[in-house]
């Protein structure tokens, strides 16, 4: 336990080089909060969270104002303290009221994040062409680099998707394993008819069918389904994991730090979906390196399904002075690693920064704009 000093937040954006199109929206930037905390004893925490939307019912705005809000009240405050306040938010803000918790945890050098043996956690990988010799080539070059898991979005055309489906199994052949992400866009008829006409070859699951808050219809989707389901958006509290687990051919579910509020929590609550019956899945698509590292380090200690921390892949620029590598398809962490954030790049994609300190609890801008 110790006490907070300060907190800085940032607003950032970050532009993609290639957009990243999922099934309601297209990202051409990730627009993160990032938070970082300072204990009195000079330890620091980093964290971050793209309130994406489609994702959560939180706005950017709302996230950013409870960080605001938060961050002149937990000055001084002692670590635990703080972090007991935040969680009594967690369901109402859950992306805002994680990050601050994460970067708490970091700075308190949290047990999950640290790994005293080197660790690979192995990575999925988006396939992005569209036409079946680009989705050939595309499969070949990322085969070769050692990624044994894709991800294919579904949900725009039940017809154009069981087209583009069939071209990667053909061109996949046994050689990695698909997760197709509707992100909620079928209804339970287009469900339904994706799936009688899936092959179920190659497809380790299907992920999110249906709206999130219509949990009938995913029971509906899943309960004929020729391959697991996943749920994903639908899953933000372990109660949402314990309602999953009664559901008939629900055998996976998706969870990511922003939504079970913080490392301790992510990782107490993977333990605990592992022990009912379900195989828990970890990782942000739309995220970068600081929150993507955290991931895999809780992953590293808690389970052995393919990550989908892979967020940070798509941005023009590591956010960490010292970045994680991926080898063979696969995050290494090295024994000891602690990510240091380069705050030169980070200045260089603020938006909006606000530094909160004993001196100053009435902060105001200290930069906007991109340096
Ligand atoms: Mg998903």
């Amino acid at each position: 336990m110790s006490t907070i000093a300060a907190i800085e937040l940032h607003r950032l954006s970050l532009p993609l080089p290639v957009p990243y199109k999922v099934s309601n929206l297209v990202f051409r930037s990730f627009d993160p909060i990032v938070v970082a905390v300072r204990d009195r004893n000079g330890a620091q925490g980093w964290a971050e969270t793209v309130v994406g939307p489609g994702y959560t019912d939180e706005t950017d705005e709302e996230a950013w104002a409870f960080c605001r809000e938060w961050a002149g009240r937990l000055l001084q405050q002692d670590t635990e303290h703080a972090k007991a306040c935040l969680a009594r938010h967690l369901e109402r803000h859950s992306h805002a009221a994680s990050v601050m918790i994460s970067a708490i945890e970091m700075a308190e050098g949290n047990r999950y994040l640290q790994r005293r043996e080197p660790a690979r956690v192995p990575l999925l990988v988006p396939l992005q062409q569209q036409d079946e010799d680009g989705l050939g080539r595309e499969v070949e070059r990322l085969l070769a680099q050692g990624y044994a898991t894709f991800k294919v979005k579904i949900g725009f055309d039940v017809g154009a998707d069981l087209r583009r489906v069939g071209w990667i199994q053909q061109a996949v052949r046994g050689r990695a394993r698909l997760r197709l992400d509707a992100n909620q866009a079928y209804t339970v008829e287009q469900a339904r008819a994706f799936l009688a006409e899936l092959a179920p070859t190659d497809i380790e699951l299907l992920e999110q069918p249906c709206d999130k808050h219509d949990w009938a219809a995913n029971a509906r989707v899943a309960a004929d389904a020729p391959v697991p389901i996943m749920l994903d958006e639908s899953i933000y509290t372990l109660a949402d994991v314990e309602r999953a687990a009664g559901l008939a051919g629900v055998a996976f579910v998706k969870v990511k730090i922003n939504k079970l509020g913080g490392v301790q929590r992510l990782g107490d609550g993977l333990l605990h979906i592992g022990r009912s019956g379900l195989r828990p899945v970890l990782g942000n698509g739309v995220a970068t390196d600081i929150s993507c590292w955290m991931e895999a380090a809780v992953a590293s200690h808690t389970i052995d399904t393919t990550g989908e921390m892979n967020g940070w892949l798509k941005l023009p620029e590591s956010l960490l002075r010292n970045p994680v590598r991926v080898e063979q398809g696969a995050m290494c962490l090295p024994a000891g690693y602690w990510p240091v954030v380069d705050t030169r790049v980070l200045e260089s994609y603020a938006l909006e920064s606000l530094a909160f300190a004993p001196a100053s609890v009435a902060a105001g801008p200290v930069s906007t704009g991109p340096a």
